[in-house]
């Protein structure tokens, strides 16, 4: 094992948390716990316009949702400027970075005839050597060697080589006090001592850059390792026209954040076996860097429903009632009790009850208001759902009445004395559907619903009673 892993993750905090910024994170927080390392966390917030101190702490709160927990942090580059003067300082006193006074029309001058001329553009050098103006506008600029192999082992994709021409003197700082992101990464990854960068593959072309930075500054610069691209189902990169993008949405839809976890540590790797069921700790056990792809890794939302659901069904009913709660519509919920829309009270068990009869069906947290809504409010329903097959409404009628009467002589109202009764009932009637059928619509009016006598258990004799009485008025 080596020792001292370091792995960080570096949010900008300019949007919400991306569900591919959110992998990296996952990947490596894994990563460090995999080898008994830390964990930092580093806000890149250089770009002030952008950066919004909103979207760092909905990006903190997403990351401890998951359970992606730091060591260390969060850091804040704007907290830092004082650091990267001294190494801005450096590069300019050791002349290995340069003022450039270029404006911006200058510089797209410069683009066009470089084009015209059928050569690549990169920076001209008009400024590199230019006196000290500092009465200009300027930025600095790294000096690059020309015609130089930029070589780096990445641990997932192997050997990638550039060559320096295709970078030129890039900007490496606005002012002595404010690098860009390239040189802000290159100074926090060495100041941290951080051991491996584990990210998305759209950073590649940056590693170069931040390769020939380090060795500008004389310094060591960590392993990499990039991410394949998360697409979408069209196989382009996942952005909002796929739908949902950031951890935040889904967290609203009603995913779980094991099932989140658990879906996203596949985004790019699998244990190599057919076990599709990974919670935090076994991740941590299992997880090998080796076994990441290099293609692009598609995300397929069946895939993290039929995931969720499965967390789901482990909920203890009392814990998946909690997180059920938010979604359920009908309830009210006033110093610690809880009330219909009539003004009733109701009990938590109640609630229990009700959520526990649809935990199966659920894939998502959010579909409990549209499935168990019967149960707290007053439903309403066409009469003609109450007809089984071509029962004509005095046989209808029949069926209520055997129902009610049914109901009246059961006295000790639980799941299996209603069982008893109204299925030896219905067996009786030699035609189940006619009095199971018209019995769940009274009860639910749903045709799709949980079974009927769980929802008459539940509502207890008397609402139950009550609810069949009501569906005998409409005929
Ligand atoms: N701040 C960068 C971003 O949000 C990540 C930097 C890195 O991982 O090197 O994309
Ligand atoms: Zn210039």
């Amino acid at each position: 094992m080596e020792k001292n892993i370091r792995t960080r993750y570096a949010p900008s905090p300019t949007g919400l948390l991306h569900i591919g910024n959110a992998r990296s994170a996952l990947f490596s927080y894994i990563f460090a716990k995999k080898n008994d390392g830390s964990f930092v966390l580093r806000i890149e917030d250089t770009d002030k316009e952008r950066s919004k101190k909103e979207y760092e702490n909905i990006i903190l709160e997403d990351l401890k949702w998951l359970g992606i927990n730091w060591d260390e942090g969060p850091y804040r580059q704007s907290e830092r400027e004082d650091l990267y003067k001294k190494y801005i300082e450096r590069l300019l006193t050791e002349n290995k970075a340069y003022y450039c006074y270029c404006s911006p029309d200058e510089l797209e001058a410069q683009r066009q005839d470089q084009m015209s001329r059928g050569i690549a553009p990169k920076y001209n050098r008009t400024c590199s050597n230019k006196p000290l103006d500092k009465s200009k506008p300027y930025v600095i600029r790294l000096r690059v060697m020309d015609n130089k192999k930029i070589k780096f082992n990445d641990i997932i994709r192997g050997n990638i080589e550039v060559n320096s021409d295709t970078i030129g003197d890039i900007v490496i700082a606005k002012n002595e006090t404010t690098p860009l992101y390239n040189l802000a990464v290159v100074i926090d990854d060495y100041e941290m001592s951080i051991t491996h960068v584990i990210r998305g593959e759209d950073h590649i072309p940056n590693t170069p850059k931040q390769i020939l930075i380090a060795e500008a500054l004389g310094i060591e610069h960590p392993k990499y390792a990039h991410l394949p691209l998360v697409l979408g189902t069209d196989k382009s990169k996942l952005s909002k026209r796929h739908g949902a993008v950031s951890v935040t949405e889904y967290k609203n839809m009603g995913y779980l954040p094991e099932a989140m976890v658990n879906f996203m540590a596949y985004l790019g790797w699998n244990p190599g076996t057919e076990r599709e069921i990974y919670e935090m700790e076994d991740l941590i056990k299992d997880f090998s860097i080796e076994k990441i792809q290099k293609s692009g890794a598609v995300f397929n939302i069946q895939k993290l429903d039929h995931i969720n659901a499965y967390y789901i069904r482990k909920k203890d009913i009392a814990e998946l009632t909690k997180l059920c709660l938010p979604y359920l519509k009908n309830i009210k919920i006033k110093e610690d009790k809880y009330y219909l829309e009539s003004g009733e009270e109701i009990t938590i068990e109640y609630i229990q009850k009700s959520i526990a009869i649809y935990q199966e069906r659920m894939k998502r947290l959010s579909e409990i208001n549209e499935l168990s809504d019967h149960m707290f409010k007053e439903i309403n329903y066409d009469k003609e759902l109450l007809r089984w097959k071509d029962m004509t409404d005095e046989e209808l009628s029949q069926s209520l009445d055997i129902i009610i009467n049914t109901l009246h002589k059961i006295d000790n109202w639980n799941l299996e004395n209603l069982e008893k009764e109204i299925i030896s009932e219905a067996e009786k009637t030699g035609n189940r559907g006619g009095i199971l059928w018209p019995m769940r619509v009274a009860l639910s009016g749903k045709k799709a619903s949980a079974g009927p006598l769980e929802i008459a258990n539940i509502l207890g004799k008397e609402k139950t009673i009550k609810l069949i009485e009501n569906a005998k008025k409409k005929i």
